[in-house]
């Protein structure tokens, strides 16, 4: 968003929101993200926050958000949980950043060899980290197309990513079941809400453009 000093955060449109973030990805990609003056962004910030997007992605180390979409402080209101899961809290978060932030976008992010994912697809339960992955199960189960039962879990890598996918799908699904907030601003085309999967190797978060949600 800095890159955009004039645009107001109150007047732009979902979809402008998801290109600067689009355009941020893409200096990422290419390695020429922008120098900040903290000190400067840090006094403008210090008594108000108006972020443009929302997050809802994973806790894993190799994702954040900022890095990722080249932004600044101030520029994404990021809630961050293993496997990207939509918990109560998460939602409620999330809530708050369009509701009382004015956030004009969610971006419900996943990401490739994702770790909460791959334990779901072993169907791990230990300890609290299976209150997490009781979160992501219901995608593997609408993962269909792989038959063969020796074949899904963590060891084929193909299973695990169509898991990914369809994680982020059913994460985006109880945001809308679970959230009359959020599901009333995005009818209204008030806020966009999209999937995404973040690529490990490659920088590129890969947007779902099929989104009935924009
Ligand atoms: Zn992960």
């Amino acid at each position: 968003m800095h890159m955009h000093p004039n645009l107001d955060r109150d007047q732009i449109t979902p979809q402008q929101a998801l290109d600067i973030l689009i355009e941020g990805n893409g200096r990422f990609i290419n390695n020429v993200r922008r120098q900040h003056n903290m000190l400067q962004i840090r006094d403008e910030l210090k008594d108000k926050q108006h972020p443009f997007a929302s997050v809802l992605g994973c806790s894993d180390s190799r994702t954040t958000v900022e890095l990722i979409f080249d932004q600044n402080l101030g520029d994404i209101f990021s809630v961050r949980l293993a496997g990207n899961i939509a918990s109560r809290k998460a939602i409620g978060s999330l809530e708050f950043s369009t509701e009382y932030l004015g956030s004009k976008i969610i971006i419900v992010m996943g990401h490739t060899n994702c770790g909460a994912v791959k334990a779901a697809c072993d169907d791990y339960h230990g300890g609290n980290i299976g209150e997490i992955i009781h979160l992501i199960n219901p995608a593997v189960a609408a993962e269909k197309s792989v038959n063969d039962k020796d074949k899904r879990n963590s060891n084929n890598s193909e299973f695990v990513e169509k898991v990914c996918f369809l994680n982020v799908q059913h994460q985006i699904q109880r945001l809308l079941r679970y959230s009359q907030i959020i599901k009333k601003q995005v009818k209204e085309k008030r806020v966009g809400l999209i999937g995404a999967v973040y690529d490990l190797a490659t920088g590129e978060v890969i947007f779902d453009k099929e989104s009935p949600y924009l």
